[in-house]
Formats: structure tokens, sequence, C-alpha cells
């Protein structure tokens, strides 16, 4: 049987109100609202349970004004898990509301069906161009219309051929000392193709062979942060099914977002499921994120060139406070000459992106990566480096709003351009 709502209130009682939670809210620093504090969303979520408040439009607004960065789960002196408890009020709200056309179409009908998404993103380049204008500088694009996106947000273009159009199913290597998977999520396929090749060029270096499922979907992530569990439980199958059937090593991802969904949440959406419980912490246990599976490999900071450049590091949330990954993006970083790092301040401060809560409340997220953008520039880097790709489409958005000439990368990519730095 499935977890129902009124389960959550033995979580939400946990909350002692102490309001340390403030403290690291980027939501709360911006609109200082108690009811977009965690203390105050665990207290309008109990009214919920306790059925002494409806789910009304204002309660919704405030479920949704979370970027559900744990900041606060980390911070939290009873450990209370209010991004579990905001998860559990969407899901709520989508069972006894709905969702909204938009979000159910997006959902159960492109982002679940991997050749719908597909024409959907084909058909999306072509017309990219009359829907959004280049953007200033150059540098991405801002829609010309409103498009349910704020016409001020700078989005990154659809690469002209999705990611996993461009290599083989197999990437061999003579005498390969591991078989990996390569989910690539959607953003690294449709859009960051540069991160995955930076990827699979690092991998090949280090002696990896690689495969890239072509029948691998969206992790589900946008789907269930929403609260649509039925559908992302299906999105968490058909992975399963697919990442289960290759004979690999370890399931690589370059995403924090996917990770954490591969690794831990597939566990929990499938808890109940007889067949699909056990799959998931199968595949949860070969789930590493790519910085994770390269500090492990021997020599892989060998055979370096120098890169002349001041660096910093961005920690997406999702990969520090979720899959506990910090050290070993450093690591790397700071293992190539010429390199000198330097640590901005709270790095990992949420940026503001939180999926779609970018899109919804651009004006909000605009603020707290001003904060972000900041810090960064604090630190005199040139470049900026980063392991997830939401974090770099609104790193991009916010270093271009001040006219900022900083260069945003994954991890993967300052490591590449190492290795073809050798003379
Ligand atoms: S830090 Fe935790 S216990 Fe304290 S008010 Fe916030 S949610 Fe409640
Ligand atoms: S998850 Fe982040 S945005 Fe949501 S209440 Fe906690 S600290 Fe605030």
């Amino acid at each position: 049987m499935e977890r129902s709502f009124a389960s959550w209130e033995k979580e939400a009682i946990r909350c002692i109100r102490c309001g340390a939670c403030q403290n690291v809210c980027p939501v709360f620093k911006e609109l200082q609202a108690e009811s977009t504090v965690a203390r105050g969303r665990v207290k309008l979520i109990r009214g919920i349970i306790n059925k002494d408040l409806d789910i009304t439009t204002g309660f919704i607004n405030k479920m949704s004004l979370c970027l559900m960065c744990k900041a606060c789960v980390t911070n939290c002196p009873s450990g209370v898990q209010v991004d579990k408890l905001v998860e559990a009020a969407r899901k709520e709200i989508v069972e006894q509301k709905g969702l909204s056309p938009l979000k159910g179409m997006i959902f159960r009908f492109v982002l679940k069906n991997r050749r719908v998404f597909n024409t959907g993103m084909r058909t999306g380049r072509l017309f990219q161009g009359l829907l959004f204008r280049k953007g200033p500088s150059g540098q991405g694009m801002l829609p010309r219309m409103t498009l349910g996106i704020d016409k001020r947000r700078l989005l990154s273009p659809l690469a002209s051929k999705p990611f996993k159009l461009l290599y083989p199913e197999i990437i061999k290597v003579p005498n390969a000392k591991m078989r990996v998977a390569f989910f690539t999520g959607c953003m690294i396929n449709y859009i960051y193709t540069d991160t995955g090749t930076a990827v699979l060029n690092v991998l090949k270096q280090n002696g990896v062979e690689v495969v890239i499922p072509a029948l691998q979907n969206c992790c589900g992530a946008p789907v269930r942060i929403n609260g649509d569990y039925k559908t992302a439980q299906e999105m968490a199958r058909a992975n399963i099914d697919v990442l289960l059937k290759e004979e690999v090593d370890a399931v690589v991802v370059a995403c924090g977002t996917c990770g954490l969904t591969l690794k831990e949440e597939y566990i929990e959406l499938l808890a109940e499921d007889q067949i699909y419980a056990e799959k998931a912490k199968q595949l949860g246990s070969k789930v590493k994120d790519f910085t994770e599976l390269v500090v492990a490999l021997e020599g892989f900071q060998d055979k370096m060139g120098s890169l002349p450049f001041k660096v910093t590091y961005h920690d997406p949330c999702h990969l520090v406070r979720g899959l506990k990954v910090k050290d070993q993006p450093r690591q790397i970083i700071k293992s190539i000459p010429g390199v000198i790092f330097q640590e901005m301040n709270k790095p990992d401060t949420c940026c503001g992106s939180g999926g779609s809560f970018s899109l919804y409340h651009y004006e909000l997220s605009t603020k707290i990566n001003d904060n972000k953008v900041n810090d960064i520039v604090q630190t005199g880097a040139e470049v900026l480096v980063t392991g997830c790709s939401a974090c770099r489409m609104q790193l991009i958005d916010g270093l271009n709003r001040q006219n900022l000439a900083v260069k945003v990368m994954h991890t993967a990519q300052l490591l590449e351009m190492a290795y073809e730095a050798v003379d």
C-alpha cells in the first residue's frame, strides 16, 4: 500500500519550531514571510493533514515557493525532512485538484514518452529561432513572447543534434579498466552536449568503456517534484529496466538531480512495488556521480596540461546535500596544473534554479541568483565550474544580466580541457 498523506504527520510533529531554518532558506531570505520558511510550511502542511485547513490557491502557491534545496533539512536539529513533506503536499494537491493542463501534457504525454519528447525537441530546434531571439552579447536566447516563461529569462539553445545521436551506443576502449553506463539526463542530451562529450572523452582517456543506453528517458525528477507520482513511478520503472539490462560496473551521471533520483528517489518511489522495490535498490547501488568515479580511477591526474585560470566551484544542492559529493569536484579542479582554485563564500547555497521554480518565480529566482553571482564575483574567478546543467543555465543567466564574462562549465569540461592541453 502506498504511503498516505496522513502518515506524514509523524514527520511534521518532529518540528520543534526552533527557527534554525530561517538562517539558511534562500526563499525566506528574500521574502521574510513565515509561510515560506520550513517551519511555516510544516505548520501549513500539518493544518491540511489535520483538516484544519483546505487546499486553497494560496496554499498551492506557498508549496510551489520551495526550491527543494534541502538547506533546511541539513540545518534542522530535529532532522525534519522538509523537502519530503513539501513533495507529499504537492502529491496531495495533484490527487485532490489534478494537474494544470500544461503540466499534465508535459509530464504525461511528453516527458514520459521518449519518442514524443524527441519529436518535440526536434520541432523545438526547428522553430527556436522564431520563438526566441539571441541574448545580449550573443550568449543564449531570450523568449520573444511569454510562452509561460518570463521574457527576461536567458535560456541556452537546443543543440543541433541530441547527444545520443552524436555517438554510437558503445564507446569501446582497448583493455578497458571498467565498463559503465552513462545516464545523460535531458539537459545533456538536448542542450549541453558539450558536457556529455567531455564525460566521454575523460572516461576514454582513463580507460573506461562507456555504454549510452539508447532507450533511457528523462529521470522523472520534475514530474515527481511537482507531485505527479504515478507518472514518475512509470518513468522510474522504464529507466530501471533499461539500465539494469546493461552489464556494467557503474551507472554514471553528470547531474546531481538525475543522480539523486536514480540512486535514492527511485527506491522511495517504488518502495511498495513488489517487483521494482528490489530492482530500484540494485540500480541505486550502481549509481555514481562523474566526479566520484573519476577520483577513484588510478592516475586520473596524470597527463594533464596546464590551464592558466582562476576557478571557483558552485555546489549543486542535490549533489552536495543529496549525494554528499563535495570533495571530489574540488579534488579534480585542484589537481589541474596552473589552475588557481578560489572557494567562494557559501558555495553550497542554492543558485535559485530549483528546476521549474526559476521559470514560474523568475523575479524571486533572480534575486537568489544575484546573491550567488555576487559571491562568484568576489572570487575574481574567470571560470565557474559546477556539476549540474540546470545550475549552469541559471548561473549563465545571472552572470549575463550583470554583463560578466565568467565562463560556466561542468567539472568534466575543465578536466577535458586539461587533458587536451598536454604538449
Ligand atoms: S529547523 Fe527544523 S525543527 Fe527548527 S523550526 Fe525549522 S523545521 Fe522546525
Ligand atoms: S528546501 Fe530550501 S527553499 Fe525549501 S524550505 Fe527548505 S531551505 Fe527553503
